[in-house]
Order: structure tokens, then C-alpha cells, then sequence
């Protein structure tokens, strides 16, 4: 008998132990598996983590975060989002992995649904069930664009939660301001609650980033300093809604975490004082890199439209795990679609890596599309960013 937990029996990653083991073997593999920015933290958050470490603030900070932290994050939110909320509806988090887990204890009882868009971040659906909740899922393939009727006709009594995600991870899909507004509507005459997971903002190369909380009130805003910032080690987001939803986060925070990293939240500090720049171009030129080579190659691609991941079709009948064996055999990396999704046939690959991986990873793939023999066809056209 084991000692383990119930709730972990969903936490099954048997399909992907034997790639990760064929994938530990290789010597300098191309890597386009991780959801990191190539970018190093910049030298004034750096600066100002040692100066909090010097100046000995490297103790407990309040559950909630520093009130100074959470005085920028408001008006950052009120500035980048047009969301206007008191310092006192922002909670600062160890990340927002965990954040969705304290949003999901803070709201969730056992039997309630959540409505997830597949492909999804894996935490979404796994965290759902982990706290009992039912997870209910909503198809966006192939465009990876919502449709409006198959979530309502996904709502029931039990709905809750609807989770969003724009720019999204793992399609790049960006979401117009049209499908959030109606989704909003959607929610509020059937009394639903959203997150909107919005850590990838500023990664938009189609279309507009909007934010659903500036419309919706009963939104749960999500965001963090991993990408924008390249701080994913140093362990920091925040969740900024309705009071009475971060109230209740602040009491679960005090037993679960007591409070985030002093030193994180003083480099957070200075990371809201200075926008990175032309992050987007560098990161548009790495889109049209591998959209351009990967679809001239045959490969079937839809979205990409922001964050840094592809979410493409893996070809000619092969599954994701299949696909993914193949580029492990020739020394890339990439993650099979199964993680993100109830689908088997996609891949995703990140281009948060820098240009010359980039450019060994395609090469890879180039390789193998003319050993498979795909060939380009109509239904390799880039999204139009125009489903509702
Ligand atoms: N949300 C999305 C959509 C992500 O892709 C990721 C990381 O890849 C996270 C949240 C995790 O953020 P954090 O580093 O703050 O835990």
C-alpha cells in the first residue's frame, strides 16, 4: 500500500519519463523546451537585491507582500491595464504556480467546475483536481481561438471559475479585446468568476494585449516577474481582484508560504521602476524566424501571435511522443503537446532561447520534415486573430 495521497493519482507523467531519459543522454543538445527568456535580470535588480541583503531586509515582509511593492504594482496595473484597485486588493506571491494554487484553495470547493481552454498551462487542469474540483475542458483547436458558444454550452450550475490565459502558453494564441469582452458578459450573467493569467503581457507581436480585469470585476489578475523580467528563479507574482477573494488568499498565504522572498520583492522594486526594452522586437524577429522556416518547411502552425512558445502540428499521422523521439535521435529538444493538452498531436517549442539555437533547432526540424516528406499546404496559413 502507498503512502502517498489520492490526489496525486492524476499527477502521471509516465509519457514523458522515457523522452526526459533518452533526452538526459545527449551530448550539447539544441534546447527548446523551457518557458525561459534567453535575457539575463537586469543589473539594477540585481543592485537592488544586494542592497536589501546588505541593508539587512532579509527578514519576514507582511503575508501580503511590502506595502511599497504593492503601491507600484497598483499603479502599474492601473497604468499598463487600466485596472484600478487599492494596494490593499493586491496580494504579492512566491510565484504565480503557486499563486494559482492559493486562488484555487481561496475559491474552490470540492465538486465545483472550472472551465480550462485546451491547450492549457499544465498547472490550470492538475491543480483543479489536486483541491477536488472538476475540471471541465473547452477545445480552442485548431486556431486556438475560443469559440463563445461551446463555453457557454460548457457552463452548468456548478461553473465557478473560467481560467484565462493571454498571450498564452503553450499556442501563443493572443485573445482580441471582442472574444474577452464577450466572455466577460458571459460570466457575469452566470455569476463566474475569471482568472486571467497574464504573465506574458508584453510578448505581443498580433493584435492587442487587454486586459478582461479592467471590464470585469470579478476577475482575479494574474501576473509575475518570470518573463518580462527574467526572474523566473526569483520566485515572484502577484494577484490583484476582488478584496474579499484576496483577504481570504492573505489568510491561506500566512499558513503556506508566511511570506514571499524579502530580497525578491526590493529587486521587484526596481524591475517595475524600469521597463525592459525592445524586448518585443528582439522577440517578433524570433517569431518570424521559426513561423516562417517551420511553415515553409510543411509544418502545420496556427497562433504564435505572442508569449514565446509554437504550438505546431506534429506531422504525417506521428504522435507528439513519436515526434518528439525523432528530434530527441537528432539532438533537440522539445516538449510533446500531451502536457498541455487532451490532444496528442502537437509540439511545443519555445523561442525564448537565443537566435543560434534557434536557428540549430529549425535546421533540426527542417531535417526531418524532408525525411517525412511533408509538404506545405493551405491549412499552414498564419492565424487572422478575428475568432470570437
Ligand atoms: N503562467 C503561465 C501561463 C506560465 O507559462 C508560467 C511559466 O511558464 C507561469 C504562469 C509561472 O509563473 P511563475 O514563474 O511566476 O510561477
Amino acid at each position: 500500500m502507498s503512502f502517498v495521497a489520492q490526489r496525486l493519482e492524476h499527477f502521471d507523467s509516465s509519457d514523458f519519463r522515457d523522452a526526459i531519459r533518452k533526452q538526459a543522454l545527449l551530448i550539447n543538445p539544441v534546447d527548446l523546451s523551457i518557458g525561459v527568456p534567453e535575457e539575463l535580470t537586469a543589473d539594477h535588480v540585481k543592485a537592488a537585491a544586494i542592497r536589501a541583503i546588505i541593508n539587512d531586509k532579509t527578514t519576514y515582509t507582511p503575508s501580503n507582500g511590502l506595502p511599497e511593492l504593492r503601491t507600484a504594482i497598483a499603479h502599474k496595473l492601473k497604468r499598463d491595464n487600466n485596472i484600478t484597485l487599492e494596494p490593499s486588493a493586491i496580494t504579492v506571491v512566491p510565484g504565480l504556480t503557486t499563486g494559482q494554487l492559493l486562488v484555487y484553495l481561496a475559491v474552490l470547493d470540492p465538486g465545483d467546475e472550472v472551465i480550462v481552454f485546451d491547450p492549457y498551462y499544465p498547472p490550470y487542469p492538475h491543480l483543479a483536481s489536486m483541491v477536488g474540483a472538476r475540471v471541465v475542458y473547452v477545445s480552442t483547436l485548431p486556431t486556438f481561438q475560443p469559440d463563445l458558444a461551446q463555453i457557454e454550452a460548457s457552463i452548468t450550475d456548478k461553473t465557478k471559475l473560467i481560467v484565462i490565459n493571454t498571450p498564452n502558453n503553450p499556442s501563443g494564441a493572443v485573445y482580441p479585446e471582442k472574444t474577452l469582452r464577450a466572455i466577460a458578459k458571459l460570466a457575469e450573467r452566470n455569476n463566474i468568476l475569471l482568472i486571467s493569467d497574464e504573465i506574458y503581457e508584453h510578448f505581443v507581436y498580433e493584435g492587442e494585449h487587454f486586459s478582461v480585469g479592467s471590464i470585469y470585476p470579478n476577475t482575479i489578475t494574474m501576473n509575475g516577474f518570470s518573463k518580462e523580467h527574467a526572474m523566473t528563479g526569483w520566485r515572484l507574482g502577484y494577484i490583484a481582484g476582488p478584496q474579499e477573494i484576496i483577504d481570504a488568499i492573505n489568510e491561506l498565504q500566512q499558513y503556506i508560504v508566511m511570506s514571499s522572498s524579502s530580497i525578491s520583492q526590493h529587486a521587484a522594486l526596481a524591475a517595475l521602476m524600469h521597463k525592459p526594452t525592445q524586448l518585443v522586437e528582439k522577440y517578433r524577429r524570433k517569431r518570424d524566424l521559426v513561423v516562417t522556416r517551420l511553415r515553409a518547411a510543411g509544418y502545420e502552425l496556427h497562433g504564435a501571435d505572442g508569449a514565446f512558445y509554437a504550438f505546431m502540428k506534429a506531422p504525417r499521422n506521428l504522435t507528439d511522443v513519436e515526434f518528439v523521439d525523432r528530434a530527441t535521435e537528432r539532438g533537440l529538444i522539445i516538449v510533446a503537446g500531451r502536457a498541455f493538452s487532451q490532444a496528442h498531436g502537437y509540439i511545443r517549442i519555445s523561442y525564448g532561447a537565443d537566435i543560434a539555437s534557434l536557428e540549430r533547432g529549425i535546421t533540426i526540424l527542417e531535417t526531418l520534415a524532408r525525411e517525412l516528406q511533408i509538404q506545405p499546404t493551405a491549412s499552414n496559413q498564419p492565424s487572422t486573430n478575428t475568432a470570437t
